[in-house]
């Protein structure tokens, strides 16, 4: 242990709980045959403290995830603040209205499900930021359209995937670089990331600069490694078990 890690007793376990997921990681990897270069950890920090995301810069994850913007554009304005290099991913389900503060902070928005939306972000990139905003569109596996997503055929006009995607595709502000799942309670993981990984190769043939495809959390990480994931979305195997739902 570092003097460092003696001092900070919350840095020691992050760097081992860093540590714990980045075997498991690699162990995925070495299972589905793949580089674990091709795996970007993006650590989940909604409800802990900026504190916590320091920690983990200097502990060299630069990928930080949040899933509300009241709670992460004062994170990201105190890192900012800090010098930190930090590149920030948008998780959760987004609200129009917030579209105007997200896009000044967020490095790649995981969550773009309506088309609705892409209007907002896309009139919001156009004025606030000096590049583009990379964006993934969120598919709902299930079509289960409260938990966030667009669908293949939703009922929901601006709901629909292809829609979704042709309207960042055709956006001023916003690239499109992939998509983001999450894997449906009742499901299977590896089923919803196969589907994913249909989903995504549909999507490259048109918009080949879609590479990413964002799936696995700290339960189903190895199966979405092996579904082929490139970013992994990790809160409570890296920072601790949240204490509330949210
Ligand atoms: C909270 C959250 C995660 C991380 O989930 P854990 O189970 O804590 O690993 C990943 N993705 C999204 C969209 C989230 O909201």
């Amino acid at each position: 242990m570092t003097i460092e890690e003696g001092a900070d007793p919350r840095r020691a376990e992050l760097a081992q709980r860093l540590s714990d997921v980045r075997g498991r990681i690699a162990a995925a990897c070495v299972e589905a045959g793949r580089d674990p270069a091709e795996v970007t950890l993006i650590a989940v920090t909604k409800t802990y403290p900026a504190a916590d995301v320091r920690r983990l810069v200097e502990l060299g994850v630069h990928d930080i995830g949040e899933n509300k913007d009241q709670e992460a554009a004062p994170k990201a304005a105190e890192l900012a603040a800090a010098g930190a290099a930090v590149r920030w991913h948008f998780v959760g389900q987004l609200q129009r209205n917030k579209a105007k503060s997200v896009v000044r902070y967020a490095d790649l928005l995981h969550s773009v499900d309506s088309s609705t939306l892409v209007a907002a972000l896309d009139r919001a990139a156009t004025v606030h930021r000096e590049r583009p905003l990379d964006v993934l569109v969120q598919v709902s596996l299930d079509a289960d359209l409260e938990r966030g997503g667009a669908a293949i055929g939703a009922g929901v006009p601006e709901r629909d995937l292809e829609r979704v995607v042709a309207a960042v595709a055709e956006s001023e502000s916003l690239r499109l670089r992939g998509v983001m799942a999450v894997a449906p309670l009742a499901w299977d993981p590896r089923s919803a990331f196969d589907r994913l990984a249909e989903v995504a190769s549909v999507i490259r043939r048109d918009h080949p600069d879609s590479t990413v495809v964002s799936a696995g959390m700290s339960v189903d990480l190895e199966a979405a490694i092996s579904a082929g994931a490139t970013h992994v979305r990790i809160g409570a195997a890296l920072l601790g078990k949240r204490a509330a739902l949210r």
